[in-house]
């Protein structure tokens, strides 16, 4: 009896920490943060993300372009890792069609860090910016992308 009553107690504990291993990830979820980065110097893209072999997904970026463009670069990391969340099929950036970058630029206005998307805008809009820089699609288009869906989702502020 008093056997039985420890491998409830066991079955338990093991359950409820089982049930814990589940909810953890649900309860932590980054909007915005991607799960693994790496930092690659001879990336051509600002930042991209790729499928893994084991089924999950990594977002890769220039740290050369990074220091380059700053704060702005944190919109682009969060941008390619909107594909993931959004449940785009993960490809080379420039096989996005517009309305997959409309959409996750937009994801990104919603969730991301104002102060990464007023940079981000900030690039998009500076016709002296770095020529090299990848930009794809119309930057003026993306910006007002950008502006209506932060002022939207109330994630925009004039002031900074
Ligand atoms: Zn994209």
């Amino acid at each position: 009896m008093k056997e039985r009553y420890r491998m409830k107690t066991i079955c338990n504990r093991l359950l409820l920490i089982f049930g814990m291993l589940i909810i953890l990830p649900t309860c932590t979820t980054n909007y915005i943060t991607p799960f693994v980065e790496l930092s690659d110097p001879n990336h051509e893209e600002i930042a991209s993300i790729r499928k893994t072999p084991w089924d999950s997904y990594v977002v890769i970026y220039n740290p050369t372009t990074c220091d380059l463009i700053g704060e702005a670069c944190g919109f682009f990391r969060a941008h390619a890792y909107a594909h993931y969340r959004l449940d785009h099929s993960l490809i080379r950036p420039k096989y996005y069609p517009p309305l997959s970058e409309m959409q996750a630029d937009c994801y990104v206005a919603k969730y991301g860090r104002q102060n990464e998307i007023q940079a981000a805008v900030k690039l998009l809009m500076d016709e002296n910016r770095d020529s090299s820089l990848k930009i794809h699609g119309d930057p003026m288009i993306r910006a007002e992308n950008i502006i209506d869906c932060a002022k939207q989702a109330g994630n925009w502020s004039d002031s900074k």
